[in-house]
Formats: structure tokens, sequence, C-alpha cells
């Protein structure tokens, strides 16, 4: 069967002032990201999101948000909807990080109808899930996985709206990365699951591997069976080191 076209996101979280744009525009103008048989996509911070998006018009990399309210408007001091982020040309956005599951509480519910919103304004979810280390040593990854795609996806999910990113929680920003063996499985039972659910729809979701991937072991995860790239935190940050991981492609 067919596979999906991979993926490399790059996640900026609360980093970047105006000056790190030129990381952007260097990884745009890119001639190895030309190259590349992938789709890059980088999630800067809202204060950065339409600057990012004028300046990489026309090139190959795309520009994305990092969450965004489940409201299109209204009195939610400090938010930013959906639908702002397409007004200032984004195209995809982040929902569920675990840094926002476990420092805003936000849970499955929610994150669906953050999706639902997202989906609305014609941006494309990148849908957070991810086991902490407790629930991995207790054995309990994989039903963590079927609970959270359970109640984060909403109904309407398409290989275009919808992208998966699994993030070991224990893996992101600690340098440490899940097995092979260990991506593998989770990357199984993920795509087995969607199939459940959405019938041949899913088969060329996008599944991406968080947590960790850095220049020196992508090209070891990336060429996982159902990784279909990666979502990129530390890494992203640096044109050079996101442009090598793009590379593996
Ligand atoms: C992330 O923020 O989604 C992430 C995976 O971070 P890092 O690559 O730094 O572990």
């Amino acid at each position: 069967g067919s596979v999906p076209k991979p993926l490399v996101a790059g996640n900026w979280k609360m980093n970047g002032l105006r000056d790190s744009l030129a990381q952007i525009e260097k990884v745009a103008a890119s001639e190895v990201l030309a190259a590349c048989n992938v789709d890059a996509l980088i999630c800067v911070p809202a204060t950065l999101l339409h600057s990012a998006a004028v300046m990489t018009a026309g090139t190959p990399l795309r520009i994305g948000a990092q969450d965004c309210h489940h409201q299109e408007g209204g009195a939610y001091t400090g938010d930013i909807s959906a639908s702002m982020i397409a007004d200032s040309l984004g195209s995809h956005v982040i929902v569920g990080h675990s840094e926002r599951r476990m420092g805003y509480r936000e849970d499955d519910a929610s994150i669906r109808s953050k999706t639902v919103a997202a989906h609305k304004s014609g941006l494309t979810a990148i849908v957070c899930i991810g086991e902490t280390e407790e629930e991995r040593l207790g054995d309990q990854t994989l039903d963590v996985l079927r609970r959270q795609l359970a109640g984060s996806l909403p109904d309407d999910v398409t290989a275009e709206n919808t992208v998966i990113a699994y993030e070991p929680v224990w893996a992101i920003g600690t340098g440490r990365t899940a097995s092979i063996a260990d991506i593998a499985e989770a990357h199984a039972f993920i795509r087995s699951e969607l199939s459940h659910r959405y019938d041949d729809e899913c088969s060329l979701m996008r599944l991406l591997y968080g947590g960790s991937v850095k220049p020196s072991n992508a090209a070891e995860i990336l060429r996982v069976e159902n990784v279909n790239g990666a979502l990129v935190g530390g890494a992203s940050l640096v044109a050079s080191d996101f442009l090598a991981i793009c590379s593996v492609y």
C-alpha cells in the first residue's frame, strides 16, 4: 500500500524573539529542504506567527501555532483562536502537547474541541498523545494511548486535517528517547486503533514520533515502520539541526 508523505514539524515552545526569524528564513531558503521528499513545518510562538508566515510564503516551509482555544472569539483573556491562527496565515496547530495537558490541566475532551475548532478554521491539527514514565513502568502505555486517541479525536478526522504525534512524556526535552522496539509497538498500535475507528481514511494519516529527536538519532527513528516524521522541540531551534533531520528523507 501507499505510505504518507513524511512531515517534520518543529515546536519552538516559548522560545524565539524577532531575531530568531533568521532561522526560519534559513530553513525556508535551504537547498537541502528543496531537495528532501518531506513536508516541513515550524510551530512558532503566536508573537512570530504572522511574520514567519509572510516570510515563508512561496517556500516549502509551512508555519504553525502551538495551541488554540476551542471558541472562535470572546472573553478568554490571553488565548488565541484557530481563526486567528488561520488569519495570521498559519496552516497547522499543535493541540494537546503534554506541556499543556500537564501545565494547564487540558483533558481529552478539551483537546477534542480544540481539534474541531482547528478543522473549522481550515487548519491541520497535530494532536499529541503519550504516556508518562509512571504509566510506562506500570505497563499502561497502550491503554493510555487508546484512551487519549478515543477522547481527543473528533469523528471528522481525515489524513489531511489531522496528524498524530506520539510523544512519550518522559522523552520530551530529556535527551532520552524511547527504544526502537517501543516506538514501533506504539506506532503500530496507533495505526490499528485509527483503522478500527476510521476505516481506510487513516492509512495515509501521518504519525509523528516526538521526544528528543536530533540529527544523531533521526535516521534510526524515522525509518521505523508507521513513523511518518517527527515532532521536534529543542533541535528545531537551530536551522542546521532542523534541516539535518529533514534531510533523512
Ligand atoms: C516537543 O516539544 O514536542 C518535543 C518533542 O521536544 P524535544 O524534541 O525537545 O524533546
